[in-house]
């Protein structure tokens, strides 16, 4: 027998609706790239992306057009996200920091007709456009008086005169939720990058998940700051998660220093943010030299890579900041797992609970995950056992866009397909999930394997080190032995003996590093984290000692 209720499909478009309706005056605030703020309402924010989903109608784009961005967190690119999506053709946000090279590769790859950008991109776009010969007009996110002119493109519009030539009238269509409205491209790593295709239904889906209490837990009372790039996975879904409760938003542009950062927390009432951990390296860096403090930051997200737990208990006891660890990733929309306390921790002594909030934590609702072994046996959820880490859901991906790699699913004894994350991970008996490493960051050492997340969050938590990463580098008779790179704070010393003697007492013996190399800075790749390929590749001619 079927159910009696109501078929109405899960879409992007009803998230701004219901936002611009119930929470029409509350706020999208926004820092420009010309470097003034911007401010204006739900209610105006709809407005405006009906009238741009018109104008893009009537430039005759169609039902899964892909439509591409290259932008900063604003309120234009907010517009993007909803004309495009809502309209039933897809937003493909495009990460800036990739190589030109790359980016044109994806925009073919993509198939985009259209790509909006911020000023700031003008000349990536001027160096990829005769490359890219699909593409019918490039948007320049600016005031009219401001379009820039170039020599170079011949199909340069300006954003907000495109949008003049929509209406308001403009109604938004009722999809199939389960159509395509949007795109990422992994960060390639290995190989060329590749897409994951978002359907209405997955991301309204992950818009509610995400919104729960015991994952971020936004409310129309918060007022969130995304430090994380709408270019990066969908700022992890907050653009969508904020319209659906309501919560006011605040788009930090391109100024993402310590410093601009804070100014805009304090000057907006920011309660909660969410960014991958080197951003917020350089907000406590700011923070402590300025010897100020948070006045309404309650909360932030932390995920994308590892957090030290040096910077999970830096943020709570220096600053009353509660720190959510997030694990998630592209292919998963991106949420996965949120680590929140339960009920039955609270009896627990304080420093159990904060060993407990250095994990990834809980699976959202909406997720399911296992570990298994190179067989695909379940492994044990005993908090020690590690192993392949797989997930399912109606966030997860199924196949890459274009069929990119073949099926990814593995199959289990029922039939069920499951995606495999690339992580390796443990799982506790509550369901707590650990990262043990990247498969391909994972340090193979005389058949045993050592977790150079572990190390790194350890490096990280002497008075000396702002950063560290944790290689493998080849031994003739380990195979691979772990090498600790490490970028000294401004003015700090210590000592290789000192760094190793750190580790004393805290880790396994074989565990230790063979060596300690000091360098500047870290490689970092265009999501903000530790690009270890670039990293072993720098490191390819060293030899540990006695080697
Ligand atoms: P990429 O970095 O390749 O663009 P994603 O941003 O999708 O791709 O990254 C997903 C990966 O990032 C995960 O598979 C995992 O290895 C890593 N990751 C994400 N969050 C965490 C976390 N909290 N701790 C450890 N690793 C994480």
């Amino acid at each position: 027998m079927q159910g009696l209720m109501m078929e109405m499909p899960l879409l992007v478009s009803s998230l701004l609706h219901h936002a611009a309706r119930h929470h029409g005056d509350t706020e999208i605030v926004s820092r420009r790239i010309e470097g003034d703020i911007h401010r204006y309402t739900y209610a105006e924010c709809e407005r405006r992306s009906r009238r741009l989903a018109d104008a893009f109608t009537r430039q005759g784009v169609g039902i899964g057009e892909r439509i591409a961005t290259l932008a900063w967190n604003g309120y234009r690119h907010m517009e993007m996200y909803y004309a495009v999506g809502g309209m039933g053709a897809v937003i493909h946000t495009i990460n800036p920091r990739l190589h030109p090279e790359q980016i044109a590769w994806i925009v073919n790859h993509a198939g985009d007709t259209h790509l909006a950008f911020d000023l700031t991109f003008l000349p990536i776009i001027e160096a990829i456009a005769e490359h890219c010969p699909n593409v019918r007009s490039w948007i320049a996110m600016v005031d009219e008086d401001r379009q820039p002119a170039s020599a170079k493109l011949a199909n340069l519009v300006n954003y907000e005169r495109l949008l003049a030539g929509g209406s308001e009238a403009y109604r938004w269509p009722e999809l199939d939720e389960r159509s395509a409205v949007g795109l990422c491209y992994t960060s390639g790593t290995t190989g060329n990058p590749k897409g994951a295709m978002y359907t209405h239904r997955s991301t309204v889906l992950h818009a509610y998940g995400a919104a729960l209490p015991d994952a971020m837990g936004a409310s129309a009372r918060d007022c969130i700051l995304p430090v994380v790039p709408m270019f990066h996975v969908n700022a992890w879904g907050l653009p969508y998660t904020c319209p659906l409760v309501g919560a006011k938003i605040v788009l930090p542009g391109a100024q993402l220093d310590g410093k601009s950062l804070y100014e805009l927390f304090e000057s907006e009432g920011v309660t909660y943010s969410a960014g991958v951990p080197t951003v917020w390296l350089g907000l406590l860096q700011y923070v402590k030299q300025a010897g100020v403090r948070f006045s309404t930051f309650k909360r932030t997200v932390i995920g994308g890579s590892a957090c030290p737990p040096a910077m999970i208990r830096t943020f709570e006891d220096d600053y009353g900041v509660d720190v959510i660890h997030a694990w998630g990733m592209t292919e998963m929309s991106p949420l996965g797992t949120l680590c929140r306390l339960q009920n039955k921790h609270l009896a627990q002594p304080r420093e159990a609970r904060r060993k407990l909030l250095e994990k990834q934590g809980h699976v959202v609702f909406g997720v399911d995950m296992k570990i298994v072994d190179d067989q695909g046996s379940d492994l044990a959820w005993d908090g020690k056992t590690f192993g392949n880490l797989l997930v399912r859901g109606p966030w997860v991906m199924r196949e890459y866009f274009r069929g990119e790699g073949g099926d990814p699913l593995k199959y289990d004894a029922d039939g069920r397909g499951w995606f495999p994350t690339g992580d390796v991970a443990t799982i506790d008996a509550d369901g707590y999930m650990q990262i043990t490493d990247r498969s391909k960051d994972v340090i193979k050492s005389g058949g045993e394997w050592i977790s150079s997340i572990d190390l790194e969050n350890l490096a990280m938590a002497h008075p000396a080190v702002a950063n560290a990463a944790v290689i493998g580098v080849a031994h003739p008779k380990w195979d691979e032995r772990p090498l600790l790179v490490v970028v000294k704070k401004p003015g700090a010393e210590v000592t290789r003996e000192e760094l190793l003697a750190f580790y004393e007492g805290k880790i396994a013996k074989w565990w230790m590093p063979d060596d300690v190399q000091f360098v500047d800075s870290l490689p970092v790749g265009a999501t903000g984290k530790i690009l270890k390929t670039r990293l072993r590749e720098q490191f390819h001619d060293y030899r540990l000692p006695g080697v």
